[in-house]
């Protein structure tokens, strides 16, 4: 009988010191989820709280804050040397920036924009990431992917071992879609209006040569293929971009509003095809992120 349970009834003692030892072997038993790995991919793919508010109609959802708090550092600026064997692109590239930046090939978003929103990064990348069309910050500030969504998808980049410079990061649609007057936000951008604009994204590949593109988001497949996809469909499947391999995943504002560890975890899916298409080493912590158990 176990003395340190006074007043317990003894057959309750008894059966008490019968059974610990077999729960204590089976706990030791149990694999055990490594925290510090499952804390870094929460981390990976978090925002801090200040990004974040709850729904008042939905208790519990979390939805995007209507105004980050937390100011975005403006991306230090790609390199401008161009490695060896420099096909003249970049003055190439320079050309078709101007002729891009003053296009007026979509008068009613002419007159609503800011300004055109041309793309950032390397213009020797081998990697390509392609949303949607700029939202209200992008357009003021004039370069793709500046907000809440912007910092998640620098996060994922990071995690992909590299730095938002060394990749390029464009949209299908290069203007802010309009909204009615009045009206706060972003919507997305028509059929019409991303085939319209496509064929400066369809340049600006030409000239990079990307050797993968990721495009974020249905909107953004189904503006590169020019026909409706479904996300269930294509999500993590290669496809093809006029001879550039596609990979469709998810545009990280749908991870700001669906925060659960398995749609987390099919992005960093995503991006491990992707390093693996391009060659790159995976370590083991990259490939550790989703190969625990309980998650
Ligand atoms: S959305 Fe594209 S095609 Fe339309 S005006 Fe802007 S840059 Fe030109």
């Amino acid at each position: 009988m176990n003395s340190d349970r006074p007043g317990l009834p003894q057959a309750l003692d008894e059966a008490l010191d019968a059974v610990l030892p077999i729960l204590n072997d089976m706990k030791k038993s149990l694999r055990v989820t490594p925290v510090a790995s499952r804390a870094a991919l929460d981390q990976l793919f978090s925002l801090p709280d200040s990004f974040i508010k709850k729904d008042p109609t939905s208790p519990g959802a979390p939805v995007v804050a209507a105004a980050p708090s937390v100011a975005v550092p403006p991306p230090a600026p790609a390199s401008k040397t161009p490695p060896a064997g420099d096909d003249g692109r970049l003055v190439k590239l320079a050309e078709l920036k101007t002729k891009i930046l003053s296009c007026t090939r979509c008068p009613h978003l002419v007159t609503s924009r800011t300004q055109v929103v041309y793309g950032v990064g390397n213009p020797f990348s081998e990697l390509l990431f392609v949303g949607e069309a700029p939202g209200e910050e992008e357009d003021l500030r004039g370069e793709p992917f500046v907000g809440k969504a912007g910092q998640l998808l620098t996060r994922i980049i990071g995690a992909m071992e590299y730095t938002r410079e060394e990749i390029f990061i464009a949209n299908v649609l290069k203007c802010r879609p309009d909204m009615p007057a009045g009206e706060a936000g972003n919507r997305k951008p028509k059929p019409a209006e991303m085939a319209t604009c496509l064929p400066w994204l369809r340049d600006q590949i030409d000239l990079i040569k990307p050797k993968v593109i990721v495009a974020l988001g249905l909107t953004a497949v189904e503006g590169l293929l020019g026909e409706p996809r479904t996300m269930r469909d294509v999500r993590g499947q290669w496809l093809d971009y006029h001879g550039v391999p596609l990979m469709p995943t998810y545009h990280p504002a749908y991870l700001l509003r669906n925060q659960t560890m398995a749609e987390k975890r099919k992005v960093w899916e995503d991006m491990l095809l992707v390093l693996e298409k391009l060659g790159r080493p995976i370590s083991t912590k990259q490939r550790g992120y989703f190969l625990e158990k309980g998650q």
